[in-house]
């Protein structure tokens, strides 16, 4: 018999105000990708990044793709990516036509090391995407120095809403941002994602081809082979209240994560990195196991957890240990195990539900205490 689960690692958190503004989407018969809520989020979305333009799609992943292909980046073109991240990092890329270039995560900070972008680059480089992974944000004005203004700087900001970096909020720091607000993340649609920019060439371009690259004066004369990537007004209606409560959510797992550092602060686990000049956010509780500690050890860990109804998830395994991405370039700082690898075997998300109170992080601690 499976134990049931009483902590779950992430569960959306939805109100009175979430079902007010879904149930105002239905009542209007607005359900489809036009409708006043779509609007709205895409607005308030933008001004919360400090950009011009919010395009709002169906998830962060096609966000991705189509930044890119929006971009003009396609075969023969080398895009940067962490080789720690979410594979969809990846994989936009390779449904792009262009090819992945691995880079090593740092130490400290779990991010892309833009210690080795010199060492990545080629004459082939297009475009990078630094990954803000759970939260933390890379400092993308650095990579911007070293890349210099011709490289296509598109963050990844699926996991780090509201973020800072020396007081800029991520998605109007790169040339582009691309957001998922999947039922997991910090602002969730159940599904959807959106790209903010303040390019508007480029934001016109993304909007054309998201919505099947029509000719606006001449209806079903498509100029390019478009996509449907639309977000509709009733995933919206849910993002626009989900946008309303961000600070309360950020605050939340702010305090959360507060109380499993002072649980777990007289052990050799360590939780999400805060670098200098930076307002990380925490979307996930993320533990990193004593040192040493590797994969199997890590899972061992986890099922012990499990066995007392807490659940976790181990961190993302690295691109280059996956199928599609085992044969691209993968930059490193020397040849023994790569940070990415270790930090993959060592990392564990925990939960981070925002009806959690001080008492259950204390059990959760214990049990974690005990297990290791
Ligand atoms: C969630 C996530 C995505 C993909 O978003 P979806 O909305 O699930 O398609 C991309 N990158 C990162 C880093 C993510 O965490």
């Amino acid at each position: 018999m499976p134990v049931p689960l009483r902590y779950p690692v992430l569960e959306p958190d939805l109100g009175p105000l979430e079902e007010r503004y879904v149930t105002e989407a239905i009542r209007s018969g607005w359900v489809s990708s036009i409708g006043p809520f779509v609007e709205r989020f895409e607005a308030q979305f933008a001004e919360r990044c400090g950009v011009a333009h919010c395009i709002g799609v169906a998830n962060g992943t096609v966000a991705l793709h189509l930044a890119l292909v929006a971009r003009g980046i396609g075969p023969g073109d080398e895009v940067i990516v962490p080789d720690l991240t979410f594979a969809a990092t990846a994989a936009a890329v390779v449904h792009a036509g262009a090819t992945p270039v691995l880079v090593d995560a740092a130490r400290d900070e779990w991010n892309l090391d833009v210690d080795l972008l010199e060492r990545a680059r080629s004459p082939r480089t297009k475009a990078i995407i630094p990954v803000h992974l759970y939260g933390c944000p890379v400092d993308v004005l650095r990579v911007r120095e070293i890349l210099g203004p011709d490289v296509f700087v598109l963050e990844d900001a699926a996991e780090a809403h509201g973020a800072r970096v020396r007081g800029t909020t991520v998605g109007g720091i790169g040339d582009a941002a691309c957001f998922s607000f999947y039922g997991n993340k910090l602002v969730t649609m159940g599904e959807g994602g959106c790209i903010t920019t303040n390019d508007t060439a480029f934001a016109q371009r993304a909007r054309f081809l998201k919505d099947h690259a029509m000719s606006p004066v001449r209806r079903y004369f498509h100029t390019d082979a478009g996509f449907n990537y639309r977000l509709t007004n009733l995933q919206a209606a849910l993002g626009c209240a989900q946008l309303e409560r961000l600070e309360e959510t950020l605050e939340r797992r702010a305090t959360l994560l507060g109380w499993y550092r002072e649980e777990l602060s007289d052990t050799s686990i360590t939780l999400n990195p805060s670098p200098p000049d930076t307002d990380p956010v925490c979307w996930v509780v993320a533990a990193l196991l004593p040192p040493g500690t590797d994969g199997d050890e890590r899972d061992r860990v986890a099922s012990a957890l499990r066995a007392r109804g807490i659940d976790s998830r181990p961190f993302f395994v690295p691109m280059h240990a996956l199928p599609p991405y085992a044969g691209c370039r993968l930059v490193t700082r020397d040849s023994g195990m790569s940070v990415a690898e270790e930090l993959g075997g060592r990392g564990l998300g925990l939960p981070t539900s925002a009806r959690l109170s001080r008492s259950d992080v204390a059990e959760i601690c214990a049990a974690l205490r005990a297990v290791v």
